[in-house]
């Protein structure tokens, strides 16, 4: 374990280390991360140090919620910088455990994210929110935190969260932290480090493509569908293009399509691929 030193928080690797670090904690308060820290992680963990006594972040990139062709090699990873970022907020303790420790044998019981985790992100990538939904409920159990924050901007992931929460009772309060965007409108995400200027550009279209539909709610869901998809088939034909994975406005407690009458808050989803990068965005669309 390294120490704290005057500025900067605890750093456990192992389970151990992390129940010694927080052996005189009260009031945890808990942010799940993979690391590669930008401001919108920032963003919650200033929402946690505002409430809890003792702050910890959690840096793990979780191979079970990888599928084989995705970018679980390549995922970026800067301990040292992380360690940084947390220190300037404030944090107590960072637990930054090897995958090994995590995952000592195959993992046998996993935690089934149902129906909800089929649709979207668990349509293109299937298997993802089961393992993201597992390795939380490790984290709960090993830092037994009284709240954890989760970003909106990972929607469907908080609204899956929040049920395991509801349905296996488990005790901490989730924490919703708002979507946080760079200054050109681009949800701000550790896998923009992949993108060149030119797919950046094209990539802008996902954030147009929700303002345009945020703005035609009054007309109702099938308008705010046209809306954000017409900007997407302009930027189908940018160079580079924006290729579509799915556009979808949701009913956000079930993360079902809304349909043409569904009134009160929606969720307008996108994913796409630019270059070799895939992005996610979404935002609440009154209707
Ligand atoms: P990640 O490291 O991508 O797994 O994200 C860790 C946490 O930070 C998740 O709860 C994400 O929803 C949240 N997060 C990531 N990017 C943003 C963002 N741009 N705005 C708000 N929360 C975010």
């Amino acid at each position: 374990m390294t120490p704290p030193t005057q500025h900067g928080p605890v750093v456990a690797r192992t389970p151990e280390e992390l129940r010694a670090a927080l052996a005189d904690a009260d009031g945890v308060g808990l942010v799940p991360t993979m690391g590669s820290l930008h401001s919108g992680h920032r963003s919650l963990m200033r929402l946690a140090r505002g409430r809890a006594g003792t702050v910890v972040v959690s840096v793990f990139v979780n191979p079970l919620q990888f599928g084989p062709d995705e970018d679980f090699e390549h995922y970026p990873r800067d301990l040292g910088a992380d360690t940084r970022v947390c220190a300037e907020e404030g944090v107590d303790v960072v637990f930054a455990p090897e995958t090994q420790t995590m995952y000592p044998a195959p993992q046998m019981v996993t935690v089934d994210a149902g129906t909800m985790g089929e649709r979207l992100e668990g349509a293109s990538r299937p298997g993802h929110f089961t393992g993201v939904l597992t390795v939380v409920a490790k984290l709960f159990h090993l830092v037994r935190p009284d709240f954890a924050v989760f970003g909106e901007k990972d929607a469907q992931q908080i609204a899956l969260v929040r049920r395991m929460v509801t349905d296996l009772n488990l005790p901490v309060e989730i924490v919703g932290a708002p979507l946080s965007r760079d200054p050109d409108g681009l949800a701000s995400s550790s896998r923009n480090a992949y993108l060149s200027e030119q797919e950046r550009t094209s990539a802008l279209a996902l954030s147009r493509a929700l303002t345009a539909g945020r703005e035609a709610a009054p007309g109702g869901a099938e308008d705010v569908r046209a809306a954000s998809r017409k900007v997407l088939d302009e930027a189908a034909a940018a160079d580079p293009p924006v290729r579509l994975d799915y556009l979808a406005l949701v009913d956000p407690a079930t993360f079902g399509e809304a349909s043409a009458d569904h009134r009160g808050e929606a969720v307008l989803a996108v994913a796409a691929r630019v270059g070799g990068t895939r992005l996610i965005d979404n935002t609440a669309v009154p209707l």
